[in-house]
Formats: C-alpha cells, structure tokens, sequence
C-alpha cells in the first residue's frame, strides 16, 4: 500500500501527465522486478493487487491509459534474451544500486557478491526491455533512475548500431525538479525504510491514529507558533486550499491552539480528501476479480504493441 509521500510525489504527478496533450501512457505493475526479493508467493499476490488498487482508485483510468501486469507479457522475457547478449557485463558493474550493495558487503566484511542474485544484477536489462518493447520516448523517472535510464539508450544504441539506425526508439528520461518531497511523522522525508510513513488507504481510525503520532516541540496550548516549523503544517499545506492553509496558518501564530487540535486539523482534512478513494480501494480489494479484468484486457493490448516490436527484432536480428 502506498504512503501518502508515494501519492504525492509518484502517482499523482504521473496520472497528471498521463492527461497531457498527446501523450499516450503506459503503466505496469513489475511484480517479475519484485521476485528478487518477494519469495513469499501470497505476499507477492496481494502486492500485485494492492499496486493496482491503488493506482486505480488514485483516479488511472483503464479506458484510457495502458495499465498491464509485466508477468502478462511474455515478450518482454524474450525481448530480455536479445538485449542481453548486446549488454556488457561491464555496464552492469557499473550500476549504482549494485555497487552499493557490493559497498555495504565489503563494510561488513562479506563476500562482494553476497546476497546479490542474477535478478538483481541484471535488472538494468529487464527494466531497458520494459521500455525499449514498447518504443517508449520518455520515462518519468525520480534522480536515483537516470542512470538505468541511460543503460537502456546504451544497450538500444549498441543494437542500432549493429542493425539498423532506427532498430529501436531511444528513450528519454523524464525528471520533475518540482516533485515535493513529502515529510514523515518524524520530519524526515516520508519513507517505508524509516518507517515514518502514513499509509494512504489506511481505515479512517488507524489514519488518525498515525496523524496523532505525528512529532511536535513542547510548546504549550496558549503559545503562538511557528506554521513553518511544524510537521502537521507541512503536511496540511500539501493538501489544503490556499485559503484553508491561510486559516490554519493564522490560528497557529495567534496561540491559543495545542498540537492535539492541528492533528486533528489535519486528519479531518486528510480524510475528507482520502475518504473517496479509499471506498474505491476497498471496493477494488474487495472484489479483486473486477482487477483482473482490467489486467487481462491491459495485457492483451500490451501484447499487440509488444508482438510487432518483437516481429521487427527478430526479422533484424536473422532469428525471424
Ligand atoms: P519508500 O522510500 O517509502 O520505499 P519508494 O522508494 O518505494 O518509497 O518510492 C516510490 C516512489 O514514491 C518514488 O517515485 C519516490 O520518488 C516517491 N516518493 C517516496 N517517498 C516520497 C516522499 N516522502 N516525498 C515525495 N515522493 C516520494
């Protein structure tokens, strides 16, 4: 289940481009990305469900945009096999979540390769398939991506290059410098990993529980406060109107109101926003057939696209 720092600065942002002016998006769920490191195979399923809920119930319209489960698609795998063997070993040395992973092994005195399986080390390549099979021409992508980004232009371009030119589109990344970094309970940016985070569909009294725990200074009741030092603040304005963020921010400086009352500031603004597609997350979990529908239709029209991608490579490359 999302946080709210995933709503606001992941699917929001990108179910808004997806209504840009001809844009044609495609969005999947990479649950074969998420087998190198989910072994528990109901976990893995409910994941599967709890991504497309989530994403659904943010507003991602099927009828519009492209949503397919990668598992649906067996092309991408055979798309998988062709890049590699045009990848060099060295260029997957070169990632940095590997190398920081091999960094934190040789800290801890462990074997460089530790825990590292072939998943996860050629991941750069299954994620270049995923974009190159659909001749994608930009991929919104937070700072910490770019650099797969670049490994899946490499590998199009060490094809292209063999082939023909215009074997396959290169793709461009696509970074939002004004994407917000949402806080945590602790102030902190919001995380899973510092465990700060307030879950985005959470039932309406776990919601408020969470905000309560929200961490405040020792200010009393009747002392005036700073708006801009306050990690409810914060966290309201993201939400709030203008005019709701003035209000808030008046009662704040005046004194006279106590953290407990701007938790519950923010919770009742919390929910009122949420409220709507959490009953649609709900709904969606209740009856995950109503999911699978949405996936198998996804994953067909998914496999139209990927089949002539593929038809071009093999034909290109002597198998077809
Ligand atoms: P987490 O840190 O909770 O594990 P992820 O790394 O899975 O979150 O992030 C998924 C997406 O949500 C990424 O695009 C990331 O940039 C965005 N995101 C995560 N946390 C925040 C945050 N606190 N503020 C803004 N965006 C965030």
């Amino acid at each position: 289940m999302p946080h709210l720092g995933n709503y606001l600065g992941a699917i929001r942002p990108a179910l808004t481009m997806a209504e840009e002016k001809n844009v044609e998006a495609r969005f999947f769920i990479a649950d074969y990305h998420s087998l190198n490191t989910v072994r528990d195979a109901e976990l893995l399923r409910s994941y599967i469900y709890e991504v497309a809920a989530a994403w659904l119930a943010c507003g991602l319209n099927p009828n519009k945009v492209l949503l397919y489960k990668q598992s649906d698609v067996p092309e991408i795998f055979e798309m998988t096999t062709i890049l590699m063997a045009f990848t060099a070993k060295g260029l997957m040395n070169r990632a940095h979540a590997y190398k920081a992973t091999v960094d934190l092994n040789r800290s801890k005195g462990l074997d460089d390769d530790h825990g590292i399986n072939m998943g996860v080390f050629t991941y750069p390549v299954l994620m270049a398939a995923d974009i190159l099979l659909f001749d994608t021409d930009y991929v919104p992508v937070g700072k910490d991506q770019v650099q797969h980004i670049e490994m899946a232009q490499d590998i199009a371009g060490v094809l292209n290059r063999n082939y023909e030119e215009e074997l396959l589109v290169i793709p461009k990344s696509r970074i939002d410098e004004e994407l917000m970094s949402v806080p945590g309970l602790d102030g902190r940016k919001m995380s899973k990993g510092y465990n700060n985070h307030i879950p985005l569909f959470a039932p309406e009294k776990e919601l408020q529980k969470t905000v309560m725990k929200i961490v405040t200074n020792s200010q009393g009741v009747e002392e005036p406060k700073n708006p801009g030092e306050c990690n409810i603040f914060a966290l309201f304005r993201l939400f709030a109107s203008e005019t709701e963020e003035r209000a808030l921010a008046k009662r704040y400086r005046k004194g006279g109101m106590g953290w407990g009352e701007a938790k519950q500031n923010l919770f009742a603004l919390l929910n009122s926003r949420i409220a709507p597609m959490r009953a649609r997350y709900d709904e969606l979990i209740r009856n995950t057939e109503g999911i699978d529908a949405i996936l198998t239709e996804g994953a067909m029209r998914a496999r139209r696209i990927a089949a002539n991608t593929i038809r071009r490579l093999r034909r290109a490359i002597g198998v077809g």
